[in-house]
C-alpha cells in the first residue's frame, strides 16, 4: 500500500509532518481497515479501543514541542502508532498499556519495524513509570477524569503534558500543562473524544494492585 496524503489541518511543525509521513499507519491497524488507514478518522484496533485520527496524533505531538534528546512517557500504547511517531522526534519513548494482548502486539510490531527506542510495558498508566522519571513530556491517549497526580510528579521542570480530560465522550477537552517550578500552566486546546483511562491491567490472571504488578514485556 502506498502512503496517502493525510489531512493534518493547521499542524505545521516540519519535524512532526516528516514523522507523520515516515510512519506507515496502515501497518498499525487491523487488516480489514488498512484501506482506510490514512483517512481523517479514528479506527478500531480491537478490545474496544481505537487509534486516533491522524490529525489528533499530529496535533498532540506538535503541542509536546519535542527535542531529539527528550524522554517521553505515553499512557495507552494501543497499536503503537503514536509511540512510533514520538520515537522519531524524541530520544526515548516509554509507553504503558493495560491490555496484555495490545501491549504484546505493539511491542512486536514496533520491534519488527525497527523503532528501537520505544519501550513497551504492561501496566496501569495511572501510576506512570517511576523508574525512568522524570520525563520531558507525557502524553495520555485515554481520557482521565483528572490528570493522575503520579504523572504530574513524574514530569520534569519545564516539561509538557498533553491529555484528554473529562468523564464521558462529549465532555472531554484536550488539555496542555506545562510544569514551571512548583506550578503548572494550563491551556485548553479543543473538545475531543477519547476512550477512557481504566485502572489496573486487564485479564483475571494479572496482578492489578500496584505498578510493580505489571509484566515487563
Ligand atoms: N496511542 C494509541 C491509541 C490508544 S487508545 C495508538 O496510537 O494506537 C487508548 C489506549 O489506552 C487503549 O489501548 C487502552 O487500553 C489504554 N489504556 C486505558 N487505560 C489505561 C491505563 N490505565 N494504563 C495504560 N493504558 C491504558
Amino acid at each position: 500500500m502506498t502512503q496517502r496524503k493525510m489531512d493534518l489541518r493547521e499542524v505545521s511543525d516540519p519535524h512532526v509532518l516528516r514523522a507523520m509521513e515516515a510512519v506507515q499507519r496502515h501497518l498499525f491497524v487491523p487488516e480489514e481497515y488498512q484501506a482506510d488507514a490514512y483517512a481523517d478518522h479514528p479506527l478500531p484496533i480491537g478490545y474496544d479501543q481505537t487509534i486516533s485520527q491522524p490529525y489528533m496524533v499530529a496535533l498532540m505531538t506538535e503541542l509536546l514541542e519535542l527535542k531529539e534528546t527528550d524522554k517521553v512517557l505515553e499512557i495507552g500504547t494501543g497499536s503503537g502508532y503514536q509511540a512510533a511517531i514520538l520515537s522519531l522526534l524524541a530520544g526515548e519513548v516509554y509507553t504503558l498499556e493495560r491490555i496484555p494482548e495490545l501491549a504484546e502486539a505493539a511491542r512486536q510490531r514496533l520491534e519488527e519495524l525497527g523503532y528501537a527506542n520505544v519501550h513497551v510495558h504492561l501496566g496501569d498508566g495511572y501510576n506512570g513509570w517511576p523508574e525512568h522519571a522524570p520525563y520531558d513530556a507525557i502524553i495520555l491517549t485515554c481520557a482521565a477524569e483528572d490528570i493522575p497526580p503520579p504523572l504530574l510528579d513524574q514530569l520534569k521542570d519545564g516539561g509538557r503534558l498533553i491529555a484528554p480530560v473529562g468523564a464521558s465522550g462529549w465532555s472531554q477537552s484536550l488539555v496542555l500543562l506545562r510544569k514551571e517550578g512548583p506550578k503548572f500552566t494550563r491551556r485548553e486546546i479543543a473538545g475531543v473524544v477519547f476512550v477512557p483511562l481504566r485502572r489496573g491491567t486487564a485479564g483475571a490472571h494479572r496482578h492489578t494492585d500496584e505498578w510493580g504488578g505489571g509484566n515487563e514485556l
